[in-house]
């Protein structure tokens, strides 16, 4: 199936046509800084026409659209095909993703009235995760003002976690049903997830993508004490928010969101940089070690997404001293320039590390195809 997938961010559109079989791509492109001053684009509706223009000129006619869409909250664990009951249940998710949800909305808008008769699709970062147990999505607070706030551990980046993990099994030749693994989504944004015979049954993110791993710009978890003492000194809502989301992660501890950077600063004898690698991978060490646990085992631990997928030295950490719990890197086939998906462990131990660059695009896509064949 031809689908068009639009990725529509608070300030930018990403969209791509490809077919959701081969992930051969006829177009890809990126609108970015919509609504700035001295942008190419007012609002969303007017970035679509600039897709619309693009599709022309190549004469793709996609036969549905794909909106990946951040928060499907609690109402959706698939994706979800989209009328106008799907559309109200998004926009009752705004207040959980303020600024994703309604650029996801603008896009879908924009995509209904540019082709009426063309189905479209949502694909929630969320919906992998919807059907973890409760005890993994409970936050040991007082029920009712959880409650009233809609307050749990919801999950992101889903889409890629469902996808390697379904990789992860094709690469063992088995079936997805029959194996268990922890996926590592180190990007920019980074997550753990532990799947469970193809199912999450555990991710570090929470409510908001702030919780878990050290990040780019975030700081994971932190003692929830932390933000009240900084409010009890004056600092505000949006003071403390900008600091965890924007200020910390690699870039505050190493003075760059970038792990390439950190590594050349601390390979100069940066001993913060030094510091703040540390700090990224012993995060990602006990979240790993704490989903093995869960699963009592895993069949394969999964490296994605940029840092997961070109860093050799953060994977080498990770995994160094875990021999024990059944994991042993290959020096050198975790050193080998290669790119596509592939094992990475010695091949003695019990469990498999794998590098499986993720796909995003071409995830929405097959879950599009897939939801509409099901339809
Ligand atoms: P996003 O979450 O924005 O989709 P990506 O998955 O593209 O992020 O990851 C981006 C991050 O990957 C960059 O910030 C950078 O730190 C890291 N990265 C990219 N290439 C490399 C590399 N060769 N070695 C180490 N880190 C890399």
């Amino acid at each position: 199936m031809i689908v068009l997938v639009v990725n529509a961010g608070s300030s930018s559109l990403k969209y791509a046509v490809l077919d959701s079989t081969t992930g051969r791509r006829a177009v890809t492109g990126d609108i970015e800084r919509i609504g700035e001053f001295d942008g190419g684009a007012v609002d969303h509706a007017q970035a679509f026409g600039q897709v619309l223009e693009v599709l022309a000129d190549v004469g793709v006619q996609p036969e549905a659209v794909g909106h990946r869409v951040v928060h499907g909250g609690d109402r959706f664990s698939a994706p979800a095909v989209i009328d106008d009951d799907v559309v109200a249940a998004i926009a009752a998710c705004v207040p959980l993703a303020p600024l994703h949800n309604p650029a996801a909305l603008a896009g879908i808008a924009a995509a209904r009235r540019a082709f009426p008769d063309v189905p479209q699709v949502a694909v929630f970062d969320t919906a992998f995760h919807a059907d973890m147990p409760p005890a993994a999505h409970t936050y040991a607070i007082d029920r009712e003002v959880a409650r009233q706030n809609r307050f749990r551990r919801y999950g992101f980046h889903g889409t890629s976690h469902r996808y390697v993990s379904r990789r992860a099994a094709d690469l063992l030749g088995r079936t997805v049903d029959t194996v268990d693994v922890v996926s590592l989504h180190l990007g920019n944004g980074a997550s753990a997830c532990a799947v469970q015979r193809g199912r999450s049954i555990d991710t570090s993110m929470g409510a908001t993508p702030l919780e878990g791993l050290v990040m780019g710009t975030r700081s994971g978890d932190v003692d929830p004490a932390i933000p009240v003492i900084l409010a009890r000194d004056g600092w505000d809502a949006a003071e403390i928010d900008d600091l965890l989301n924007r200020r910390s992660g690699l870039l505050g501890l190493g003075g760059s969101n970038d792990m390439r950077r950190i590594h050349a600063l601390a390979e100069d004898g940066d001993a913060a940089a030094d510091l703040a690698r540390e700090v990224f991978c012993r995060r990602v060490t006990k979240y790993l070690g704490a989903y093995l646990a869960l699963l009592g085992g895993a069949d394969a631990v999964v490296f994605t997404a940029g840092i997961g997928e070109n860093d050799p030295w953060v994977r080498s950490r990770v995994c160094t001293g875990l021999e024990r719990l059944g994991i042993v890197v290959d020096p050198d086939r975790n050193g080998a320039p290669d790119r596509g998906p592939r094992r990475i462990d010695d091949g003695s131990a019990p469990t498999a590390v794998m590098v499986i660059p993720t796909d995003e695009e071409l995830a929405i896509a097959t879950e599009c195809a897939e939801t509409l064949a099901r339809a």
